[in-house]
């Protein structure tokens, strides 16, 4: 197995913890970036995993700017846990 794929490989597996620093690539480009990443528990998300969904989302905050909407209800493609991708 070639490094670039082993990589690749371990990368897909990165489990986003809450607190972790990530980098969202999602569909808002102006918020594009470093931000701080925890379980979403907007009403909405609580009851989508109540009802047993395994989607999943974040609540990012900006560790910069503290008057920064925070995103809500942001999908695990869009962001990549900067521990992998930042070295
Ligand atoms: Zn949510």
């Amino acid at each position: 197995m070639s490094e670039s794929l082993f990589s690749a490989l371990i990368r897909s597996l990165d489990i986003v913890e809450p607190g972790d620093l990530v980098i969202y690539h999602g569909s808002i480009p102006a918020r594009h970036g470093f931000h701080i990443a925890t379980p979403c528990v907007c009403p909405h998300c609580l009851l989508a995993g109540e009802y047993g969904s395994e989607d999943l989302r974040y609540h990012l905050i900006d560790p910069w700017d503290e008057t920064a909407r925070p995103l809500r209800c942001v999908r695990p493609e869009s962001i990549t846990l900067c521990a992998s991708a930042c070295d």
